[in-house]
């Protein structure tokens, strides 16, 4: 059975990095990576950060910058399978912005069969999968995909482009619509009119889309046809705000707002997962709109996947190492 293989991974929450490679034109530029295992990567690190000059960090996984997009998911698929079997999953990506968590979920901006994303990747599977047991059971898959920011929800897949300040409690992603679809292209289509909604949203001077969190959710609903037993379960697939620490001497006004909400949006997801990692009875899901909409899919037998992505620059150092270190909290 499918859902055993997952059950032998080591806990429910599990941490990859990526390294995303140097970008075109910028060949001459230090890299501050140093070496990289299989579950491990050493940085090198300037003097402030101790006289030693590396420091190493441990994960599940580490992905170098050569490391594919095909290689990326094939370690995922045995989560996304689970849905399929009734279990909760949650896929973030989290780094600061131009790390490379777009690129991971949902692929570069011209997009060919090879650098499709997680995002692709898995629906395909889903579709694939539901596909084979068809004799066995019957499932309905719809999509919502909502983004928070500051604190407010909007359904991306409206296009009334009001920001809604959900107060449900309990529902996986309250008010947001939920469309049926039954193949990866139709989901395709939706993400494409949710990506749009999101940018009419941005003002120009304002790319938004590093400030707030996206998540796209796949409900998955299957009847065993045998024995009318039915299967539900659902994936969360968070394209998450840029990481990066603002001065607070220099942001002001709405840009100032922004960052204080995402850095507490960002401490109480680390919080939670950290909670859930260290097997705490209190789990503290109730201090953001994130973690109080994923409640029912992070903990329990819910599974949980965090992509923590980093900058190959030097001079990215600091916001590196502070990734790795909330990384290092929730492994
Ligand atoms: P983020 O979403 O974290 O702000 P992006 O995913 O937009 O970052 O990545 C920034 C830039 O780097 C984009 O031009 C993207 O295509 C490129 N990039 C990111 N990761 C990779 C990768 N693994 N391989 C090639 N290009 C990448
Ligand atoms: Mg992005």
């Amino acid at each position: 059975k499918l859902y055993n293989q997952v059950q032998d991974l080591k806990g429910n929450i599990r941490v990859y990095c990526r390294v995303r490679p140097f970008l075109p034109g910028q060949s001459s530029i230090m890299s501050s990576v140093g070496r990289i295992d299989d579950g491990s990567i050493t940085l090198i690190t300037p003097l402030k950060y101790g006289k030693e000059g590396r420091k190493s960090f441990s994960f599940n996984k580490v992905f170098g910058p050569s490391a594919s997009q095909e290689e990326v998911f094939s370690d995922t698929q045995a989560l996304i399978r689970s849905v399929l079997d009734g279990y909760n999953v949650c896929i973030f990506a989290y780094g600061q912005t131009g790390s490379g968590k777009t690129y991971t979920m949902s692929g570069p901006k011209v997009l060919n069969e090879h650098s499709h994303g997680v995002n692709y990747r898995a629906l395909n599977d889903l579709f694939y999968l539901s596909e084979q047991r068809k004799d066995a059971f019957h499932y309905e898959i719809a999509v919502q995909m909502i983004e928070i920011y500051n604190e407010l929800v909007r359904d991306l897949l409206v296009n009334d482009n009001k920001i809604r300040n959900s107060s449900q409690k309990g529902l996986n992603v309250p008010d947001a619509r939920l469309i049926p679809v039954t193949s990866t292209s139709e989901v395709i289509e939706l993400m494409n009119i949710g990506q749009r909604n999101r940018a009419v949203g941005a003002t120009a001077l304002n790319d938004r889309s590093s400030r707030s969190h996206s998540c796209l959710t796949i409900h998955v609903q299957g009847r065993e046809m045998a024995s009318g037993t039915i299967l539900r379960g659902c994936m969360h697939l968070v394209d998450l705000a840029g990481s990066e620490r603002v001065d607070k001497s220099e942001a002001k006004g709405e840009r100032l707002k922004e960052a204080q909400h995402i850095n507490k949006s960002l401490s109480a997801l680390g919080d939670v997962i950290a909670a859930l990692a260290q097997k705490n009875s209190h789990v503290p899901y109730r201090n953001s709109k994130l973690t109080q909409l994923l409640q029912d899919s992070l903990g329990g037998q819910a599974k949980t996947l965090m992509f923590v992505h980093i900058s190959p620059e030097a001079d990215a150092i600091g916001e590196t190492i502070s990734t790795l270190k909330f990384a290092e909290r929730v492994a």
